[in-house]
C-alpha cells in the first residue's frame, strides 16, 4: 500500500508534512513492513499555495492490515494538520494494486506537478477513474500533492538523493533551535560532497537548519552514506527522532527544455540566448539583463535577486553577445536564476590611440586628421583595437546555497566544467 500526503502545515502555526511521515514510518511498523523509504517529493517550486518548499510525502507498506494502517494514518493527518489556517487543506490518498494504466496516469500526473500547474479537478479525475481510496480535509488541494508523490513512489524516479531530518522535542518547537555551529561546520567540511547545502561558506550562513516554529531541527542534503556520516557529528539538543528520506531534491526536475518564446509564467526552464544588453544593479541590489535568441527573436528578462548574494558577481560580468543557457522559474515574464552556463565569451575591444614605432602613443591630430606622434612625427589614420581580457570562464555556475531550491541540482552533482558555489 502506497500512502501519499501533503499540505497539512501552516506558515503561522508550524507543523510539517514530513513530520507526520516520521511518525508514521513508527507507528506503522506494528502493522507492516516498509518497503523502501519513505519519499520527500519537491513539486513545482512556483505554487502559491505552497507553505515553504511545496514538498509532499509518500510510504510504501507491505500490510495485511490495511483498515487499520489507513485509520492511524488518518488519525495522524487530522490530529496534527494545522486546519485553522485557511491555506492548509489536507489530502491524503492510500494506492492499492496499481494496474498499468493508472501507473501510466500517475506517471504524467507526477510529472506536471512537478513542472506544471494542476487543478484540484485534475487529482479527483483520476482518484475517481480508479476508483482510489482518498481523504480531503476542506478544499482538498492537498489531494494534488499527495496524488503526485504516491505517483513516484508508484512509478520511481531517474534520479535521487537523500535528505535525513532530524525532529525536535514537542517542548522545544518555537523555541531558538540549540545546535553547536561549529560541528555543523565540521560535518560539512568532513562530509562535502558527498552532502551539500548544509552551510554557505561564502555568505557564512548554516543553511541545513530552518528558523521557523516547525518541528524541524536541521536536514542533512546529500547521498545516503554522506549524510549519515554528517548527521553523527552533528551535537545539538535533543533529538526526538530522525528519519532518512529518499527525495528528488537535488534533481532538477523541475526544469524542461525549452525556447524563449514557448515560455510561461510559473514554470521552470533551461533556456539558451545570447546576452543583448549590460547587465543593470536596480533598487533593491537585483541583477537583470536581458537575453535574446536567436532564431525566434525573441527575448526574456533573467534575474539575480539580492539574496542570490556573491552570485550576482558573475552576473554582474556579462556583457552582449555572450552565448549562454540559463535555469530557472519563469515570473512576471521574468527568468528567475538558479544556474547559467556561460558558453561562449564575446570578444570585447577598446578602442585606443595607436602606438608608434618609437613606442610611444600617438596624440590625435585634430578632428578628422588622425594620429600623429609628437616625437618622431610619424601618423596614423586609425586608432588600435585593443582586446579587453575577460575575468570570466566559460561553465555552469549557481546561486550560493542559501538561496538554492530543494528541486535544484547543486553543481557539486554535476560533471564537466562546473563552478560549484559553496
Ligand atoms: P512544506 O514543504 O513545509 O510541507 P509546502 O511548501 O509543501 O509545505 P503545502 O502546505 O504542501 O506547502 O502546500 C502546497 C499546496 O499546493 C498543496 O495543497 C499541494 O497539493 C498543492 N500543489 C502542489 N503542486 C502543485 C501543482 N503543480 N499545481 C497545483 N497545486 C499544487
Amino acid at each position: 500500500m502506497i500512502i501519499g500526503i501533503d499540505d497539512t502545515d501552516s506558515r503561522s502555526e508550524g507543523g510539517c508534512t514530513t513530520y507526520i511521515a516520521a511518525v508514521l514510518v513508527e507507528k506503522l511498523k506494528n502493522y507492516g513492513d516498509p518497503v523502501g523509504y519513505p519519499l520527500l517529493i519537491r513539486l513545482n517550486p512556483n505554487i502559491r499555495y505552497k507553505t515553504r518548499g511545496n514538498g509532499a510525502v509518500a510510504i510504501n507498506i507491505d500490510t495485511d492490515n490495511p483498515k487499520k494502517v489507513k485509520r492511524i494514518v488518518l488519525a495522524e493527518v487530522k490530529s496534527q494538520s494545522k486546519l485553522s489556517d485557511e491555506n492548509t487543506n489536507p489530502g491524503v490518498v492510500f494506492l492499492n494494486g496499481i494496474s498499468e494504466n493508472l501507473r501510466n496516469d500517475l506517471r504524467s500526473f507526477s510529472r506536471c506537478a512537478i513542472q506544471d500547474i494542476l487543478r484540484i479537478e485534475d487529482a479527483k479525475h483520476i482518484i475517481n477513474k480508479y476508483n482510489i481510496d482518498s481523504y480531503e480535509f476542506k478544499n482538498g488541494r492537498g489531494l494534488i500533492g499527495a496524488l503526485a508523490a504516491a505517483g513516484i513512489a508508484s512509478t520511481g524516479m531517474s534520479d535521487h538523493t537523500f535528505e535525513l531530518i532530524a525532529y525536535r522535542r514537542s517542548d522545544r518547537v518555537g523555541t531558538p533551535r540549540e545546535i553547536d555551529l561549529r560541528s555543523i561546520r565540521e560535518a560539512d567540511m568532513r562530509t562535502y560532497p558527498r552532502t551539500w547545502d548544509t552551510v554557505d561558506i561564502a555568505n557564512r550562513t548554516v543553511v541545513c537548519a530552518p528558523h521557523g516554529n516547525d518541528p524541524v531541527l536541521f536536514g542533512i542534503r546529500g547521498e545516503r552514506e554522506g549524510v549519515i556520516d554528517a548527521y553523527n557529528h552533528i551535537i545539538s539538543e535533543p533529538v526526538e527522532r530522525s528519519t532518512l528520506f529518499l527525495t528528488n531534491q537535488g534533481t532538477d526536475m523541475h526544469l524542461v527544455r525549452s525556447t524563449i518564446d514557448q515560455t510561461a509564467d510559473r514554470r521552470s526552464y533551461i533556456l539558451n540566448g545570447v546576452v543583448c544588453d549590460m547587465p543593470r544593479t536596480i533598487c533593491g541590489g537585483h541583477v537583470i539583463f536581458r537575453i535574446t535568441d536567436p532564431q525566434s527573436g525573441s527575448g526574456i528578462d533573467c534575474a539575480a535577486f539580492e539574496p542570490t548574494k556573491n552570485f550576482r558577481q558573475i552576473i554582474r560580468q556579462l556583457v552582449p553577445g555572450d552565448q549562454v543557457v540559463v535555469c530557472g522559474s519563469v515570473n512576471s515574464k521574468t527568468v528567475h536564476l538558479e544556474k547559467i552556463k556561460i558558453e561562449r565569451l564575446a570578444a570585447r575591444y577598446e578602442v585606443r590611440n595607436p602606438v608608434c614605432t618609437c613606442g610611444r602613443r600617438m596624440k590625435s591630430a585634430g578632428v578628422g586628421q588622425g594620429y600623429r606622434c609628437k616625437r618622431c612625427g610619424d601618423t596614423a589614420d586609425v586608432p588600435d583595437r585593443v582586446l579587453i581580457e575577460r575575468n570570466l570562464n566559460c561553465g555552469w555556475y549557481e546561486v550560493p546555497p542559501c538561496a538554492r531550491r530543494h528541486i535544484a541540482k547543486p553543481l557539486v552533482r554535476c560533471v564537466g566544467d562546473v563552478h560549484p558555489g559553496r
